[in-house]
């Protein structure tokens, strides 16, 4: 799913169409035209025939958006392959978000769904799961899967064996978080391959080195949340674990309540069943989980329709924005800007509001992070940016393509290809549609 292209056309109240299949997507080039990939009930309603799948499986490398989402469009006799910790966050995703077109991604119902068929149980698809160390075979494809360190668990690249040599797929990654060592075991394995090819992420390859690291994040943010007397809010992507982990760590180290969301908890309660993860449970003494007003605004159990939330409401440790607002300081409250109306509740006078997300890069977000300040200003909060990226910077990426030596690289995932050229490696610069044979 490609975020740039997509809102090359479309923004919140301008969609794709559900009710053209899977036309629009194709109409419009947010999905390639490949035949025997995609769903019959959305190619049918599209005016096209169904198609039987010819492709064996896909490989998902890590379960953010822009790699996870379109599966929802695949046909349901492809299995997908993903790391068990991705399908945990998968799950999360399922349980805390409403059902779209394009967020069928574990599940979907038959379209056009109609009055009589809208009670049939939802068609799951087959999800094979491994962890590193796993080989799979694919027809005459061996793949290992190695874990990687990205700003979300359950990262992968890909050294994929076949007949004519070894090639490797990076899946985003970087060398500067918490887990670096995870990167350093796959370019360790992707150099003893000696690969014919390698497919690279490059989202960052303009950057130079940074010097940006989580250990940074946890000490510029505890410094501003130790000095303050009153509401202290963050916000951050859950499905970041370590960043997950600096907060909730600050809060302890400061003695206060780490307060999250029902949502959060959707995820929090999965990285903790996940032995891999050392995550704490949503009933963690140091965690509270936030009631917002619905419906009446009387926090009755029957203003809560969300099965998510329903199947909460009897936790111990639920707490209202009218109970922060006595002790603001006794709490740090992880609060999404969307959420911004809860501060009316919550009446901060002053404090700090801490944006632990990368910085605005396109006119829609500039607008909302616009709105974002107006907010902050109104209730005399201070604004303080606090992030590291979840991708390698360019100075890092060009030694491990250095390191790596493929014989042919095909950089993906990157506005920027051609500083890829620059580089001393037999360099691909990607036309879509275009079959590369190696
Ligand atoms: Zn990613
Ligand atoms: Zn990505």
């Amino acid at each position: 799913m490609s975020f740039g292209r997509r809102g090359k056309f479309f923004e919140e109240f301008l969609n794709p169409r559900t009710a053209n299949g899977i036309g629009d997507f194709l109409t419009m080039g947010l999905i390639p035209d490949i035949p025997g990939v995609y769903r019959d009930d959305l190619l049918e309603h599209f005016g096209r025939k169904s198609q039987n799948p010819e492709v064996q499986a896909v490989i998902l490398s890590h379960a953010h958006a822009d790699h996870a989402n379109y599966i929802s469009f695949l046909h349901k006799d492809i299995p997908i392959y993903c790391g068990q910790t991705c399908k945990y966050i998968l799950d999360a995703v399922d349980e805390e978000t409403q059902r779209t077109i394009e967020n069928e991604v574990l599940k979907y119902k038959k379209r056009p769904c109609f009055k009589k068929n809208y009670k049939d149980p939802p068609i799951q698809r087959t999800f094979n799961t491994f962890r590193t160390g796993d080989k799979i075979k694919i027809d005459s494809i061996e793949i290992e899967p190695i874990h990687v360190d990205h700003s979300v668990p359950g990262a992968y690249g890909f050294i994929i064996h076949t007949s004519n040599g070894t090639v490797v797929y990076t899946g985003d990654l970087r060398l500067h978080g918490t887990h670096s060592d995870m990167t350093k075991d796959f370019i360790k394995n992707a150099v003893q391959e000696k690969p014919i090819a390698m497919i690279t992420e490059g989202t960052r390859i303009d950057s130079g080195q940074t010097g940006e690291s989580e250990n940074k994040v946890y000490d510029k943010s505890k410094g501003y949340l130790e000095d303050n007397k009153y509401l202290s809010i963050v916000d951050f992507n859950f499905k970041d674990v370590d960043r997950f982990t600096t907060f909730y760590n600050i809060s302890k180290d400061l003695g206060k309540k780490f307060v999250i969301s029902f949502k959060h908890a959707c995820f929090l309660e999965r990285y903790h069943k996940d032995p891999k993860i050392k995550s704490p449970d949503s009933r963690d003494e140091n965690i509270l989980i936030l009631k917002l007003k619905r419906l009446t605004g009387t926090y009755c159990d029957e203003d809560y329709t969300d099965e998510y939330i329903k199947r909460r409401l009897n936790y111990s440790n639920i707490i209202t924005p009218e109970e922060l607002s006595k002790n603001p300081s006794d709490y740090i409250i992880v609060l999404n800007f969307w959420y911004f109306n809860q501060l009316i509740d919550l009446k901060p006078k002053g404090g700090v509001y801490i944006h632990s997300l990368s910085e605005p890069f396109n006119e829609e977000m500039e607008m909302s992070y616009e709105r974002m300040i107006n907010w902050i200003q109104f209730f005399n909060m201070d604004f303080v940016q606090s992030h590291c990226s979840g991708h390698i910077n360019g100075a890092d990426l060009k030694s491990l393509l250095e390191t790596i030596k493929p014989k042919e690289l095909f950089p993906i995932h990157t506005e920027k290809p051609k500083l890829f050229s620059k580089l001393n490696l037999k360099t691909h610069i990607v036309k879509e549609g275009k079959p590369y044979k190696i």
